[in-house]
């Protein structure tokens, strides 16, 4: 069950943790460190929440001396005495930890956020992956919270992130959102020469095509895929888009080896299944596994380097939860631990019955758990569902 740390504020860890308990859950997935954001909280202190950016806990000073990023504070009293709590109730206790999202610290320092074709840096929210300053944090930051003695640190947006303005009166079609949403920084243009990528092309290129767009050139309809991104922006655009995953895979592979020397586990979540379903359950035909190299994540890669992977299962449909549970598994190796994230209600399931046939289709598709989300976001009567999705499933 993934917890937000309000979630402990508000109603008393205790009572979180026995009510969880309760319904047959065996991990608590703990916000340790999060981004800022709006939430419809049911059952909160307040019904409406607003999360800043922070870690919950005081980072060990020692791992980030020297470095320029360090945590945001939050709540740093909010993980405290969590792991005996736990214990004490037979669970295993997980830190989610959101790296690259973080609106404070890109504000602090724009520098290392990501820069569009255009050469702005519109969004501060992205830290880029290919900043050396941010890798350096990244690690930091995972060690950090694997040194709370997490069996698992969830990372989250440990990737490339797609954009998604709030406002958009432009008819940007998907493949035009995309390319909007490539880096160009000086370290990502750097790292893509490097492999023998004409950056410069493909920048010229992006800047072409989407200012065309916001110009007013009709937009190109369709799903991003190699081919049909080949079409419309040339090999050159392909190549750089692509040349991302190396910067994305050493990142990760230098992250999951401080958790491992920490004696953690790092769960790698991907959020392309997010960026297909999160608004209404009904993903893109192109299933997660399949697209998530657009955000520069090669599961392939991965697969060697990091021992477990979560899967953002937003849909309403159970087969298509079995798809992309399956697509994952061929991807990163069978040996893998791949854990299923579920959503208990609106907009993915309606019913005890369709969680109950969700969580069955992930198990039988090869999911060793299953996780749900979010304790805080989903009302009490429907959380009661995962009881059921749980008996009903052994
Ligand atoms: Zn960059």
């Amino acid at each position: 069950m993934y917890v937000f740390a309000e979630d402990l504020r508000g109603e008393g860890a205790d009572k979180v943790l026995d009510r969880i308990a309760g319904y047959g859950v065996s991990s608590v997935t703990v916000g340790a460190v999060h981004h800022g954001s709006l939430d419809v909280t049911p059952h909160g202190l307040s019904r409406l929440t607003l999360r800043q950016d922070g870690a919950h806990f005081v980072p060990p000073s020692e791992l980030f001396a020297g470095l320029r990023l360090a945590p945001v504070p939050g709540f740093t009293d909010a993980l405290d005495g969590l792991g005996a709590a736990c214990e004490s109730r037979g669970l295993q206790l997980h830190g989610w930890t959101v790296f690259l999202r973080n609106h404070t610290l890109g504000s602090r320092h724009p520098d290392v956020t990501v820069r569009d074709c255009f050469g702005d840096r519109g969004s501060l929210t992205a830290l880029c992956p290919a900043h050396p300053d941010v890798r350096e944090y990244a690690v930091a930051l995972a060690r950090s919270v694997a040194r709370l003695g997490v069996s698992r640190v969830v990372a989250e947006s440990l990737h490339f992130r797609s954009l998604r303005p709030q406002r958009s009166f432009v008819p940007l079609g998907p493949m035009d959102h995309y390319l909007f949403g490539l880096c160009f920084c000086d370290h990502c243009m750097r790292r893509a020469t490097d492999l023998g990528v004409n950056a410069e092309v493909a920048r010229d290129e992006c800047a072409r095509i989407v200012g065309g767009v916001l110009d007013g050139d009709p937009a190109a309809q369709g799903e991003v895929t190699r081919a049909a991104l080949t079409a419309y922006a040339g090999p050159d655009v392909v190549a750089y888009a692509r040349a991302r995953s190396e910067t994305v895979t050493t990142l990760v592979s230098e992250v999951a080896t401080a958790v491992a020397e920490e004696g953690s586990r790092l769960v790698f979540v991907d959020y392309t299944g997010s960026v297909k379903g999160y608004r209404d359950g009904l993903p893109t035909p192109g299933l997660a596994a399949h697209d998530a190299w657009q955000l520069g994540v090669d599961l392939v890669a991965l697969g060697d380097l990091v021992p477990a992977f979560g899967v953002l299962a937003y849909a309403r449909d159970a087969a298509r939860v079995a798809d992309d549970v399956g697509a994952y598994l061929r991807s990163v190796g069978k040996d893998r631990e791949v854990r299923a994230v579920l959503r208990p209600g609106h907009p993915d399931s309606d019913s005890t019955d369709r969680l109950v046939a969700k969580t069955r289709a992930a198990k039988a598709a090869g999911a060793q758990a299953v996780d749900f989300y979010a304790y805080g976001l989903v009302p009490h009567p429907v959380l009661e569902r995962i009881t059921s999705a749980l008996r009903e499933t052994v």
